[in-house]
């Protein structure tokens, strides 16, 4: 088994917590083991170095079984878990005790949405549901009614409604149904690396489909990864990450329904209703990866005239957004780390530093 990066591909197995594990020593660098894992309907692959196959397997385990968990008490629609609790409670006006698993989560969802101006509102459940996307498969068939879409935009379910007592949450608004699909991954990564770290891991890198967290190095070199190409199969760009880093990136080619020749992605503009569709991909570097996650689809939403003010507002810096027309808008952060594959696009649009405005 090589022990090179493969290209980055989402597999969305359905959602099978986790498959069959294969942990590798790889010939030219005993040090490094590989592991593939099926969490979150994507294949997450560890990569760790610098420790003996007993500690990674170890780390592998422990992490499968907190990704399960995390799985299932994250989840936005299957019955079961926490957060699906938690969700009917606020269906039925009913207040809940929440535990420190999730309640971050919650504390983070808030902020979130302020920090985006509403954009990303991790409390359209019922939107991202009503398109069909809570569903292990792709949604086929006729789009939703458009009265159906209405009805619940103008329920206007935000995080503004969310009230966090200690660790009682509750709602005033029972349109509130929290999908946290737009952050998880990151927030699960972010907890998987930290968990390498107090078991003595410093380098490793954590892909799921393309959204990366790393720690540390790859020997004496720094980590290097691919931005997914938003058009074709395989990455448009590369970047060396620094130690502790995440990478994200949102993308209307990641799920979405088609009906009458037109795509509809699964990042949905709460201002409407409506899936988004001016912008093919958003990438974010932060170390924060719950927060690079959640910038990634804010700013798929903010779209090329909002999104350097909500980037601004969230805090990150290293940003990156692909049109449909394959225009590239980018911070000059972003410009200065980013290694085009072959010719840059021809449209590059960079934005005024800081300090000019
Ligand atoms: P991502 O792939 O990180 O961009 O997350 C997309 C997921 O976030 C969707 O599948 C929904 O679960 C959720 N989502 C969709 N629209 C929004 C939004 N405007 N704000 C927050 N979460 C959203
Ligand atoms: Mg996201």
């Amino acid at each position: 088994m090589s022990c090179h990066q493969r290209p980055f591909g989402v597999l969305r197995s359905a959602f099978l917590i986790l498959g069959a594990w294969l942990l590798s020593a790889c010939g030219e660098d005993a040090a490094e083991t590989k592991t593939s894992l099926n969490v979150f309907g994507t294949m997450v692959e560890l990569t760790i170095r610098g420790v003996d196959t007993e500690t990674a397997e170890h780390a592998v385990a422990e992490l499968s079984a907190d990704f399960r968990r995390m799985h299932k008490d994250w989840h936005a629609w299957k019955p079961g878990g926490e957060l699906g609790k938690l969700n009917k409670a606020l269906r039925e006006g009913r207040a809940l005790e929440v535990s420190p698993f999730l309640l971050p989560l919650v504390h983070r969802a808030k902020i979130f949405h302020e920090q985006s101006e509403g954009l990303f509102n991790p409390a359209i459940g019922g939107l991202v549901s009503i398109w069909g996307f809570h569903a292990d498969d792709r949604p086929k068939g006729r789009i939703p009614d458009k009265a159906a879409i209405r009805r619940l935009v103008e329920a206007d379910p935000t995080m503004d409604d969310v009230r966090i007592e200690g660790a009682r949450v509750s709602s005033a608004n029972t349109a509130v149904h929290f999908d946290f699909g737009g952050f998880a991954k990151g927030a699960a990564l972010d907890r998987a690396a930290a968990r390498l770290k107090e078991m003595g891991i410093e380098n490793a890198i954590l892909n799921a489909g393309g959204d990366i967290n790393v720690l540390g190095r790859h020997g004496n070199r720094p980590w290097r990864a691919g931005i997914r190409h938003p058009r074709h199969w395989g990455v448009i760009a590369t970047i060396e990450l620094n130690g502790g880093e995440g990478l994200y990136t949102s993308g209307n080619y990641e799920r979405y329904r088609e009906y009458e020749g037109v795509r509809y992605t699964h990042i949905i503009d709460p201002r409407d209703g409506m899936p988004v569709n001016h912008i093919v991909s958003a990438t974010v570097i932060h170390p924060d990866g719950a927060l690079a996650d959640a910038a990634a689809t804010a700013l798929s939403v903010a779209g090329p005239s909002d999104w350097v003010r909500i980037a601004r507002r969230m805090g990150v810096v290293y940003v990156m957004l692909i049109d449909e027309n394959g225009a590239v808008y980018m911070t000059r952060e972003m410009q200065r780390r980013i290694v085009f594959k072959g010719d840059p696009p021809d449209d590059i649009f960079v934005a005024p530093d800081r300090a000019d405005g």
